[in-house]
């Protein structure tokens, strides 16, 4: 069997990747599964333990990190992100496309490992629609909200590091845009 693609979706925070990553994830033309993150970040309201992320305390992502379970990690506005390696590549193995919403620290690391890996980062049409986004989701204190900015602008600095740019000014266009990256990269 055909090993599976490994597809980095990069991104500043509140630039609406999982809306994006929602229109085209069950696509069954695309053989997508999703790489669900360890954090140590606060749960946020909706969001489920082993679905959005496995949330985790900072001794436990430190473990992770020494017994070399994750592929990449990274800290982000205080707070720790890693993909556990395991069940992406067991999910590769089975052929699956995995889809990894990482940073774009983590998505260095994943480069330096994985060439191949097919990386795609979205922008928002605006900063000032960003922080308007950002701000709408209402789940993080203005200091948060401020950081995320702040971080933002510098991400924003990096996308020439990327294969691909989409703007997510419509979420079904940059949808149906990253469909056609990903069935182009399958056929190769
Ligand atoms: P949030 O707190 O908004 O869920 O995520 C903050 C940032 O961490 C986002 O840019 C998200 O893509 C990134 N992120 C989520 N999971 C991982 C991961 O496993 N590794 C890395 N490096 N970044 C991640």
């Amino acid at each position: 069997m055909t090993k599976g693609l490994l597809i980095v979706i990069s991104g500043p925070s509140g630039v609406g990747k999982g809306t994006v990553l929602k229109e085209f994830m069950n696509d069954p033309d695309l053989n997508l599964s999703y790489s669900v993150s360890m954090t140590t970040r606060e749960k946020r309201e909706g969001e489920v333990d082993g679905v959005n992320y496995y949330f985790v305390t900072k001794e436990e992502f430190q473990r992770a990190i020494d017994n070399g379970e994750l592929l990449e990690w990274a800290e982000f506005v205080g707070n720790f992100y890693g993909t556990p390696l395991k069940a992406v590549n067991d999910l590769r193995e089975q052929g699956k496309n995995v889809i990894l919403e990482i940073e774009v620290e983590g998505c260095r690391q994943i480069r330096e490992k994985c060439p191949d890996a097919l990386t795609i980062y979205i922008i928002p049409p605006s900063m000032e629609e960003l922080e308007k986004r950002i701000r709408g989701r209402k789940t993080e204190p203005e200091e948060v909200v401020q950081q995320r900015l702040a971080k933002a602008e510098k991400e924003m600095e990096t996308i020439g590091e990327y294969k691909y740019v989409v703007c997510n000014d419509d979420v079904k266009l940059a949808a149906d845009i990253i469909r056609v990256i990903i069935k182009r990269h399958m056929e190769k």
